[in-house]
């Protein structure tokens, strides 16, 4: 059994399935140099219909899902198509006299290295792509590896992944995936993301676990504790296998609270609402009885995008999330690159030593204004759409009141653009994050310049407790439940509502039992979460008074640690609410 960070909710038992293999079979590298040209064939034909296949699947992905999450595959075939990349193949082929697949390993491991060392982000993000795609060239050099996908195809699947790249996750959308468990990443990474919105259970973080597991070994994934436990004995097996029936039947069960209004105990009503990155993530928070999008991160777009999105693809594409997003009610975030999350045409290649405090989200924007402004204008565009809808504009990282104030200025300058230019706008709410210590405490004098507040809890917490929130190390620290955050929490909610600004909380405590009941006490109605926490939350809503939440908040607030503050609320779950014990996400 190996232990890491829970990801995502939930049991799965199944086959294992294991995707960042680039080769498989034993059989040695060399060949004589009679097969060199059996083997370049080889390697050419493999070439041709892996750029047949993401020829392919960017259609369907673009028809499927959106243009944006199809753009990856258009990366892949130039790099596929660039004869640095297939030429450093075949001339191992031929000078060392080695199998293809050899040859395709040895060369992603020539190009990790090369850009190891450049110290590019942009470069090492790349690396991913060719990976991606060596995995693919590989799938038609190894016939065994075809069998073994065809054969799992009608089984149930836990991937194993170093970390999910993007395209892989889109891919695997035929596939019946039933967890997830990745050596890299955390709470935030991207395949955690993509699990919660899909409702599957994922663990994180288990450095090593590719050598340990092998692909079609059966495995147990337990996304409550973040244990996976590789060829389990029959009774495990079999024990596990009851709990994962009863995580289906729940799901199943409060799936069918979809239409029912959110409301406590004692009748307080409650909007829950979704966080998204693209139009498919849209679709699930409606599936799952979302009444909007609180959160939609612009920056997925941007992120997967081969070169800029430019004011119409933008416009598109807000549109697109717009009209999928329930009763059009979205509230968008401009850009927040920065920190872990990089493009390269922002120029971001420099190193930054501490990136999570530097030149991030709205502080970026400012400097490149032009940029900024475009994106500003494509929102106001995509929000005139819908005269009956209630789009918001969101600014993350405002850290000071002159920040707004410059941010609302720019709104009023793109809404003027647009009007000279005899395009159609609608006044649009704006916005600010609270997710940086300064904003939190003086939220009071903040918030004469927004319409609405937005906390991000996420970066909050790291920012307040002064602990990385991807960095397992400081994990202990980085906790929602601490003290110092509760305290910092509940006064920006209670600002809020004494000048009666509406207030969300969108960061992943939203969706997590324990601090939804705090949050619930400390007067907050608004939650944002990913789409796949929303049944069990409605759920434990209409178990919940707001007036036993006022009182375990009292309590909590006397609590002098987090793992105090933690066992109360576990005391009040276990009264309250034993039967959502298995959608527990903290
Ligand atoms: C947050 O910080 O809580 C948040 C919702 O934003 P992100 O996770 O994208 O930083
Ligand atoms: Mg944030």
């Amino acid at each position: 059994m190996r232990r890491g960070i829970a990801v995502s909710p939930g049991i799965a038992v199944g086959t294992a399935y294991v995707i960042t293999e680039i080769y498989v079979g034993g059989k040695s590298a060399k060949i004589t140099s009679g097969e060199v040209k059996s083997e370049l064939d080889r390697f050419e034909a493999a070439r041709h219909r892996t750029a047949m296949d993401l020829q392919h699947l960017e259609r369907k992905v673009a028809t499927q899902v959106g243009p944006e999450e199809a753009a990856i595959f258009a990366v892949h075939r130039s790099i596929l198509r660039d004869p640095g990349f297939s030429n450093h193949i075949c001339k191992l082929i031929s000078d060392e006299q080695i199998t293809a697949q050899a040859a395709l390993r040895d060369t992603v491991s020539y190009y990790e290295t090369l850009f190891a060392k450049s110290r590019d982000e942009y470069l090492q993000e790349r690396v991913n792509d060719i990976r991606d795609i060596a995995v693919r060239l590989s799938a038609y050099l190894s016939n065994a590896s075809q069998e073994i996908k065809k054969d799992l195809r009608n089984g149930k699947l836990i991937v194993f992944a170093d970390e999910l790249l993007p395209s892989q996750v889109v891919a695997l959308g035929d596939i019946d995936v039933a967890g997830i468990v990745t050596q890299k990443g955390s709470q935030t990474s991207h395949a955690a993301i993509i699990a919660r919105s899909r409702g599957i259970p994922a663990v994180s973080g288990i450095s090593g676990i590719l050598r340990q597991v092998t692909t079609g070994d059966e495995v147990v994934v337990d996304g409550r504790d973040g244990s996976v436990i590789i060829n389990p004995n029959e009774e495990t097996l079999r024990a596990f296998r009851k709990v994962e029936r009863e995580f289906v039947d729940l799901k199943d069960q409060l799936a069918e609270n979809r239409d029912l209004p959110a409301k406590t105990l004692d009748g307080v009503m409650l909007h829950l609402q979704g966080n998204v990155n693209n139009v498919a993530d849209a679709r699930a928070a409606e599936a799952m009885g979302a009444t909007g999008v609180g959160l939609y991160r612009t920056e997925y777009l941007y992120l997967t995008h081969p070169d800029v999105p430019d004011e119409q693809e933008q416009f598109e594409n807000y549109r697109q999330v717009i009209a999928a997003t329930p009763g059009q009610n979205i509230t968008i975030r401009t850009l927040d690159i920065g920190g872990d999350k990089t493009v390269a045409y922002l120029g971001h290649n420099h190193q930054e030593a501490n990136p999570f405090m530097g030149w991030r989200s709205i502080r970026l924007s400012f400097e490149h204004r032009d940029f900024f402004m475009i994106q500003i204008r494509a929102i106001l565009r995509a929000a005139a759409e819908f005269p009956d809808g209630q789009v918001r504009m969101l600014f993350p990282m405002v850290t000071v009141l002159e920040e707004m104030r410059r941010l609302r200025k720019m709104v009023g300058l793109a809404s003027k653009q647009l009007q000279q230019a005899g395009v159609a706008t609608k006044r649009v709410p704006v916005g600010m994050m609270v997710e940086v210590p300064a904003a939190a405490i003086c939220i009071d004098m903040l918030l004469e310049a927004v319409d609405f507040v937005s906390i991000g809890s996420n970066d909050l917490v790291q920012y307040l407790m002064a602990a990385d929130r991807d960095n397992p190390k400081v994990s202990h620290l980085c906790q929602p439940l601490a003290p110092a955050v509760l305290r910092v929490l509940k006064s920006v909610i209670q600002s809020c509502n004494r000048v009666g600004k509406p207030v969300t909380l969108c960061g992943e405590m939203a969706g997590q039992h324990r601090a939804f009941i705090l949050l619930l006490g400390m007067g907050l109605t608004r939650f944002s979460m990913s789409p796949a926490f929303l049944p069990s939350i409605k759920q434990l809503a209409a178990q919940v008074s707001v007036v036993q939440a006022k009182q375990v908040l009292a309590e909590a607030l006397e609590q002098k640690t987090t793992n105090q503050v933690r066992q109360l609320l576990t005391n009040l779950l276990e009264t309250i609410a034993p039967n959502l014990r298995l959608m527990e996400s903290d």
